[in-house]
Parts: structure tokens; C-alpha cells; sequence
């Protein structure tokens, strides 16, 4: 069993997952990382000794999927604003020390992707590009079944490229227009919303399908924006395989076409014909296959995996 662990900013997810990527036992607690990272790590230690016990399984290692910036190369976190507290703390060490096996951290997107490639539908992706777009937009890229990784293991931030420099919203990032700041749900929520009150992603997107005129352009504009985003995405990656997954993608069925469409239509200059665009199908439990997968994809030879 490998020992899973998904660090969100308001909640840590526990869980088991054997090799062929099945959850067998899950659990969780609150992050709360400003009470510090001793407090953050025992009650980490102690929902893993419990899945432990409730099933009677042993671990042959840890995976992690982190928020944020991270250095997958010491398993340390980076300063991710929702981790405050945590800042340049070696988790990975520590949980490898605590349970005397090894332990391996990555970004959460990057977990995902690793995961799509070894169980999901990106399995057989030659370069794998997964797209997660709900309250932000993170990205991974796994290519030849390694993944993408810049310098100093620096994850590629493909949500932050600008679409509409000076005219879009201010991002927290210090960019005008970058594609989070125009096609995640708040984005989505804030361009429907316009200074009234504000709709979930979700509702607006019920609305559309009932074909209220503000939500349908709403949600063309949503896709629109997805879509310009993914034609830089293939035009830089040359992927054959785009997975899309997060909460805005629930109604993926309002855009998805119109999407697809578009980047056959506008990334002329890679080649697009085996190229697939789908929905990630792993979406119910992804982080915690994620965080396994991270485990896997570090100290596991391919041939021993399933
Ligand atoms: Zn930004």
C-alpha cells in the first residue's frame, strides 16, 4: 500500500492506495498550517497510523500532492499563501523518518497528471498535458512518462500566461488578464455577477443550460477563454492528449465542443490530428490517486507498478 496525502489549503486528505490505483481507505482533517507545522505533521502521522490500523495494511510508501509551490527534489514546501506556517518545511523527511520509508512530494497538479498517466485515460499519451480549472488554474505536464519540470525542479505555472494584458482583471500574481484571472470559476462568477451579488460557478451554469441570455454568454465567455488558454497550451506542448478536470468542469457539456473546435481551428502550427481533448476520469478520488502516484512514479520501475 502507499500512503497518500493530498494538502490542500483548508483540508489535508489521508488515504491507502494499492498499485493498480485503488483507494482502499481514506480519511482527513483540517490544514490549519498557521498553528505551525509540528502541530500540521502530527495529526498527519496520526491519520495515517489510523488507516493503518483500521485496515491492517502495511505501507511501502509515502506520496504527496501539495498546493502550491514545492521543491519535489528535497520534498520541502514552498511559500504558498495558503500554507502559511509550513513555509520551507521538509515533509517529506519527516513523514520518510517517522514511518521508515521512503517519501516523495509534488506539486498537486503535477500528482494529477502522474496519476492520468499511469491509471487514467493519458495513459497512453505520448505528451500528456492535464488541466485542473475550478477556483484556480494549475497545470502538469507529463511527457514520455517523466514529468515536465523547469529549472531548479520549478513547476511550469501555465495558469498565470496572459491572455489580455491591461484590458483583463488584476490577478494576485501582479498580472492583468493572465487565463486564471479570466476562465476559473471566480472568473466566471465575477463577469456574471458584475457588482451585484454573487452566483456560484455552478448555478450560473444551471442557468445557462436553462437558457438565461446573461448566463449563456457568461458561460460562452468561459469557454471561450478555456479554449484560447488550451490553443497556447497545444501550440507550446505539442500535446497528444489534454485531460480538463476541476469544478468548473462538471458542465464541461455546455463548452466542451466549442473548445475542442477552437484549438483545432487556431493551433495550426503543431500537429492536432491525433490530438484528444476530454474530460480527466479520474476526477472522484484524483488527489489521493495523485499523491500515490507521486510515490510510484519516483520509486517504482514501471514494470513493477501494477
Ligand atoms: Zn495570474
Amino acid at each position: 500500500m502507499i500512503a497518500a496525502l493530498d494538502i490542500g489549503g483548508t483540508k489535508i486528505a489521508a488515504g491507502l492506495v494499492d498499485r493498480t490505483g485503488r483507494v482502499v481507505a481514506a480519511a482527513q482533517c483540517p490544514t490549519r498550517s498557521e498553528q505551525g507545522f509540528d502541530d500540521g505533521t502530527q495529526r498527519i502521522v496520526r491519520l495515517i497510523r489510523d488507516l493503518q490500523q483500521r485496515t491492517g495494511k502495511r505501507i511501502e510508501g509515502i506520496g504527496i500532492g501539495c498546493t502550491g509551490p514545492v521543491d519535489p527534489r528535497s520534498g520541502t514546501i514552498g511559500n504558498a499563501e495558503l500554507l502559511r506556517g509550513w513555509w520551507g518545511a521538509p515533509l517529506a523527511e519527516r513523514l520518510a523518518h517517522e514511518f521508515d520509508v521512503s517519501a516523495a512530494m509534488e506539486n498537486d497538479a503535477d500528482a494529477v497528471a502522474l496519476s492520468e498517466s499511469i491509471w487514467g485515460s493519458g495513459r497512453n499519451a505520448q505528451c500528456l498535458v492535464c488541466v485542473a480549472i475550478g477556483t484556480g488554474i494549475g497545470a502538469g505536464v507529463v511527457c514520455n512518462g517523466d514529468l515536465y519540470r523547469g529549472a531548479d525542479g520549478g513547476h511550469p505555472e501555465i495558469g498565470h500566461m496572459v491572455l489580455e494584458f491591461g484590458a483583463g482583471p488584476k490577478c494576485y500574481c501582479g498580472l492583468t488578464g493572465c487565463w486564471e484571472s479570466l476562465a476559473s470559476g471566480p472568473a466566471l462568477e465575477a463577469w456574471y455577477a458584475d457588482g451585484a451579488e454573487s452566483v456560484s460557478a455552478a448555478e450560473i451554469c444551471r442557468r445557462a443550460r436553462a437558457g438565461e441570455s446573461r448566463a449563456v454568454r457568461a458561460v460562452e465567455r468561459l469557454g471561450r477563454y478555456v479554449g484560447l488558454g488550451l490553443v497556447n497550451v497545444v501550440t507550446m506542448y505539442c500535446p497528444d492528449v489534454v485531460l480538463l478536470s476541476g469544478g468548473v468542469m462538471r458542465d464541461a457539456g455546455l463548452f466542451l465542443d466549442d473548445i475542442r473546435r477552437m484549438v483545432h481551428e487556431l493551433a495550426t502550427q503543431v500537429p492536432t490530428n491525433r490530438l484528444r481533448i476530454d474530460v480527466a476520469d479520474l476526477a472522484g478520488e484524483a488527489g489521493l490517486q495523485g499523491a500515490a502516484a507521486v510515490w510510484l512514479h519516483r520509486f517504482a520501475p514501471k514494470e513493477t507498478r501494477f
